[in-house]
């Protein structure tokens, strides 16, 4: 069944041993492999959790962790919550993870409690925010971040695991030296004020590996936390390939519904695509149109590569995409392939109308 999201567990494998070497071996940082994009399919947790190099798996839905939960077991590794806890999760979140990310006491305490209900020691990362302003105590207050470590050391059944900070996510901020090391200063005021030694300081996500090829990885940063990185193989904070790594893990097909010659401009006049959006027209004259049977609601057409450089991407409404073939010589029914970015991973995993294949 098309469209389908084609899964190369040998090259996503492979990725892993590339975004490892250069983490762990050069880096010297454990490895967390985050599994949210492609909403932590069984068969791929599968994998990492079997790998090696891997010692963390994580994700921003407790749901995901929950489902892979005996998988990451039986293969010894630890489960991350990387999205704060709600407190509609509490009794979930210490069932089903190791460590989870926090910045609210509120939230902090009721983990206690709850861990305490269930006989358990729960681990606790501290985030700061150093900019990007997603999640995390805000640098600048200092006391807030000291006194909230303080209170968390002293938890008996929550236990301070480290201190992490998340950048380019929202505030699109790029991790460097000077702003990976604040949180690596916070790291030594802590284990200063509480006596005890942090395990785990997580100096961002797949936008902070490049740092380590340019020997700039602040020292005390001990872990990184890869999704993108080990499943397009690139970093994103410039987006350069890391070396050892392939693009083509993760593609999409689908399949030629219409082929048609028409003009490359609507006829009539312009009003709003289906997403209220003025759309923008290139004039190619007349040109081949082939519709594949996929839409907005399966990928975003600005993140879809097609592998056969003569396809040009024209874009797509919620279940129709448009692509210029005119040279190409497809026909009805044929498949096209697509690598993808980021976006199209998301939405093509979420989908319930794109199917799996594994390869
Ligand atoms: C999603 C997420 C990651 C992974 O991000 P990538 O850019 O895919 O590497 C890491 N940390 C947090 C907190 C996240 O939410």
């Amino acid at each position: 069944m098309y469209p389908r999201l084609v899964i190369d567990m040998e090259k996503l494998r492979g990725n892993i041993d590339g975004v490892a070497k250069i983490a762990k071996d050069q880096g010297g940082c454990s490895l967390m492999i985050v599994t949210k994009a492609l909403c932590a399919d069984e068969k791929v947790v599968e994998m990492i959790a079997s790998h090696p190099a891997v010692d963390y798996l994580a994700d921003s839905r407790v749901q995901n962790i929950k489902k892979n939960y005996e998988t990451i077991k039986a293969n010894g590794k630890q489960s991350v919550l990387l999205r704060l806890p709600m407190a509609s999760e509490i009794e979930e979140v210490v069932k089903y993870v190791d460590i989870s990310f926090n910045s609210e006491m509120t939230t902090l305490e009721m983990l206690d409690a709850e861990a305490a209900k269930q006989g358990k020691v729960h681990k606790a990362v501290l985030m700061i925010d150093v900019g990007d302003l997603r999640e995390g105590i805000f640098f600048q207050n200092e006391e807030e971040i000291i006194e909230t470590a303080k209170k968390i050391n002293d938890m008996a059944n929550v236990e301070l695991y480290g201190v992490g900070v998340n950048l380019t996510c929202y505030g699109a901020i790029i991790p460097k030296n000077d702003n990976l090391s604040i949180i690596c200063d916070f790291a030594s005021k802590i284990e200063e004020a509480t006596g005890a030694k942090l395990n785990m300081i997580s100096g961002g996500n797949s936008s902070s590996i490049y740092l380590v090829g340019k020997g700039e990885l602040p020292e005390k940063i001990n872990n990184l936390r890869l999704g993108e990185a080990f499943l397009l193989g690139n970093d994103t904070a410039y987006g350069e390939r890391l070396e050892g790594t392939v693009d083509d893990a993760l593609t999409v097909e689908a399949q030629i519904v219409e082929l048609k010659e028409k003009p490359s401009l609507p006829i009539g006049e312009v009003g709003v695509d289906a997403f209220g959006q003025k759309p923008y027209y290139e004039d190619r004259g007349i040109i081949k149109r082939a519709i594949i049977g996929i839409g907005q609601q399966d990928m975003t057409a600005d993140s879809m590569y097609p592998i056969d450089e003569r396809i040009d991407v024209l874009g797509a409404s919620s279940d129709h995409m448009l692509l210029d073939v005119t040279k190409a010589d497809y026909k009805v029914g044929d498949i096209v392939s697509f690598k993808l970015g980021y976006g199209s991973v998301l939405k093509a995993a979420t989908s319930e109308y794109v199917t799996k294949a594994y390869k």
